[in-house]
């Protein structure tokens, strides 16, 4: 049987995707050999990382002085590459404390220049995003995190800033049309909403480039990516070919705006249920609602019932629902590729849950 897999990742991918993968690896288009065997400089791979990189200019409609590079590391090697390509020693960066990932970025990039904290929800557990924070000019980045993965917060609405915003999409990357201009650095981990895990990606906007003095190794330094087009070295082959597949899925059903109204047609489904079933209660601000990680508790009266109710998900082959350990109670992960039928059949069973025990 298939699972409905509600994973925070590596996650959910388009049941179109694996099966275009699974024939890739057993036989690339009838030439048999693998996609995994092939060589990264011969034709097959060539075509491969030149539609991956026009298609995701095309989707997410990036002007012309964008560079899209494939990268290897995850989003937490970012983390540190980031400050490390963008910030001098004597120069300021901006962050938002808004999560777990928000903060071990704020941590790695003390390591290359001075970092500002704007603002921080820490302390009320990261339930909300922070807000109303003054942005200063003479700042070289601001860095967001778009999607709170583990506490189920998103930005709806990015901060007007006076500098370039750098920005952790890798939860809610491709999920919604957004527009790049404000953006110098977008970076994102392929296994939450695009593709397997080993490849990042990474957008960059060619004037962000080239203003730093310290020495930058090959590996580490984004123009070396730029100039071989992800090809300094054995880039990811498989993971960015299965991101490929993906973003071809993307377009196939509507591009960014398709996926944000099926987005939003799923999370509201969760969240209506969530609200209305007496068992169960969100975790977070309303207003700041992920789409994507959708967490929430039970009632403190039903507390007991927890593990109980996580047992059912799993004996209904709902996989992934556990909550991380800093929220507790339930995350469901409904990523782009997440149907709308397993979302329903999480509503039906907590709606039944109720009934039986409420
Ligand atoms: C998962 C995640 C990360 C860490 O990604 P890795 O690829 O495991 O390094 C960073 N930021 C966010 C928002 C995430 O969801």
């Amino acid at each position: 049987m298939k699972k409905h897999n509600f994973s925070a990742g590596p996650a959910i991918l388009p049941a179109p995707v694996l099966k275009e993968a699974g024939k890739a690896a057993a036989n690339y288009q009838g030439m048999g050999l693998s996609l995994l065997e092939l060589s990264h400089r011969g034709p097959e791979f060539t075509a491969i990382i030149e539609e991956a990189n026009a298609l995701m200019k095309e989707i997410m409609g990036l002007p012309d002085d964008y560079h899209v590079l494939w990268l290897s590391g995850g989003a937490s090697t970012q983390f540190f590459m980031a400050p490390m390509n963008l910030l001098n020693s004597d120069e300021t960066a901006a962050y938002v404390d808004s999560g777990t990932w928000a903060n071990k970025a704020i941590k790695e990039a003390k390591s290359f220049g001075n970092v500002t904290v704007l603002a921080s929800s820490k302390e009320q557990n990261y339930t909300f995003i922070p807000k109303g924070y003054k942005i200063p000019k003479d700042v070289k980045y601001l860095h967001l995190t778009s999607n709170n993965t583990i506490f189920g917060t998103q930005m709806h609405k990015f901060p007007k800033s006076p500098v370039p915003l750098v920005c952790d999409m890798s939860s809610d990357f491709l999920s919604r049309p957004v527009d790049p201009k404000p953006f110098g650095l977008i970076y994102a981990g392929a296994q939450k909403n695009l593709g397997p895990a080993g490849t990042t990606v990474v957008i960059v906007r060619e004037d962000m480039l080239g203003t730093v003095q310290r020495h930058l190794p090959s590996m580490v330094d984004y123009r070396t990516f730029v100039k071989e087009n992800s090809l300094y070295n054995t880039p990811p082959v498989f993971p960015i070919y299965v991101s490929l597949l993906t973003l071809r899925w993307i377009k196939k059903n509507g591009g960014l705006k398709g996926m944000q109204r099926r987005n939003k047609t799923k999370a509201a489904i969760l969240y209506q249920e969530i609200d209305r079933n007496p068992l169960f209660k969100g975790t977070t601000a309303v207003e700041d609602r992920s789409l994507m990680n959708v967490c929430f508790v039970m009632e403190e009266k039903y507390a007991a019932l927890e593990k109980e109710f996580l047992k059912e998900t799993e004996a209904h082959g709902m996989v992934g629902l556990k909550g991380h350990r800093s929220v507790g109670g339930f995350r469901a992960s409904i990523y782009n590729a997440m149907p709308k039928s397993s979302v329903q059949a999480l509503v039906d069973l907590m709606a039944d849950f109720a009934k039986r025990k409420g």
